[in-house]
């Protein structure tokens, strides 16, 4: 034996660490740069979040004539870091939320922060068909909210029997000619009232027992191919939009047996409190119901709002 070691670098501490620098991280990190608190914001793998997936967002207050998904998100950052916050291209590998200060290694080290706020977000689950990686933002989308007003006057078609297909699909008949919705079974998972009202609209069609095997389209989708799971039958379906509302999974996996969750998503009380004092959670990977940019940004503020506060009670 050598009798060397490798000695590990020592872990940086800080006072407000946020995971995620999507609409909830960066709007944490602004509220508590300006409380002094120097945060820092591990992007995680998605630099920006799921706004940096939407062309144009018309929907956020304060850009009359809508702003790119990318630029939001850039212009969030920067107005975070003009007050000191830090951004770093790195994920957490784990947390150790057993202890403060909490123990969180990542790809590049191991950060011990005093308060923990969680934004890491949530992905729409996705078909995996062919055609549905190249043509998303070319006609496939993953949210009516974000993409409907570029459907005016087409056609277009969702796939899923849950609240969100049903809800998006009504949202979608403003703009859309039609839109029709193809389940892979004859009964909907989704809630009666927006059953009720998604039945009786004269702009919705189901099409049940059916899935999307294929995108079809070069430069912009032109068609889906289908397959009814009963009978095998294979077609091909005109349109110019898809939507795809087959759920969506946070991306709260490290946090597992750890912090109280359900269906996967961080349980917050009303002020962003996780279950673990010290820890905070904001956007999409608390918030399975409004999943806007607006919402996420309030969260985040929110959630800083009260780790300043953890943190000077502790003062006293
Ligand atoms: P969800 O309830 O999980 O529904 C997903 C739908 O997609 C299901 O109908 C499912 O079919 C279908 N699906 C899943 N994988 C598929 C695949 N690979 N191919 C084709 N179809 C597939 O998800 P959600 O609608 O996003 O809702 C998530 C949560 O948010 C729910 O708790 C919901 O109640 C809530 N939410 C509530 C509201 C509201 O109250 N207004 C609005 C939106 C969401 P099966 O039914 O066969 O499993």
């Amino acid at each position: 034996m050598s009798g060397l070691s490798i000695s590990k670098a020592p872990s940086k501490h800080v006072r407000v660490l946020i995971l995620g620098a999507g609409p909830a991280g960066l709007s944490a990190a602004l509220y508590a740069a300006r409380a002094d608190l120097q945060p820092l914001v591990l992007t995680g793998l998605q630099l920006g979040g799921q706004v940096s997936l939407t062309n144009t967002i018309e929907n956020y207050p304060g850009f009359p004539e809508g702003v790119g998904g990318t630029e939001l998100g850039e212009l969030f950052q920067k107005q975070a870091e003009r007050f000191g916050a830090k951004v770093e291209l790195d994920s957490a590998q784990s947390v150790d939320l057993s202890v403060r200060p909490f123990k969180v290694p990542t790809d590049n080290g191991e950060y011990s922060a005093e308060t923990l706020i969680v934004s890491t977000g949530a992905n729409p689950n996705l078909l995996n068909v062919p055609g549905e990686a190249g043509l998303t933002g070319r006609g496939i989308s993953y949210c009516a909210t974000c993409d409907g007003w570029f459907f005016k006057d087409k056609q277009v078609v969702v796939v899923g029997g849950g609240d969100s297909a049903l809800e998006e699909g009504l949202f979608l008949t403003r703009f859309a000619t039609s839109v029709t919705i193809f389940h892979r079974r004859d009964s909907l998972r989704a809630g009666a009232i927006l059953q009720k009202r998604a039945l009786n609209h004269p702009k919705i069609k189901f099409v049940w027992n059916t899935v999307v095997t294929e995108a079809i389209g070069t430069e912009k989708l032109t068609a889906v191919k289908l397959k009814n799971v009963l009978t095998g039958e294979e077609s091909v379906f005109l349109t110019d939009g898809l939507f795809i509302f087959i759920g969506h999974t946070p991306n709260t996996q490290i946090f597992a047996g750890q912090l109280e969750m359900e269906n996967g998503y961080i349980k917050v009380d009303e002020r962003m409190h996780t279950s673990v004092p010290g820890v905070f959670a904001a956007g999409e990977a608390a918030d399975s119901h409004f999943k806007q940019v607006i919402t996420s940004a309030g969260m985040g503020a929110a959630a800083a709002i009260e780790a300043t506060r953890f943190l000077e009670q502790e003062v006293g």
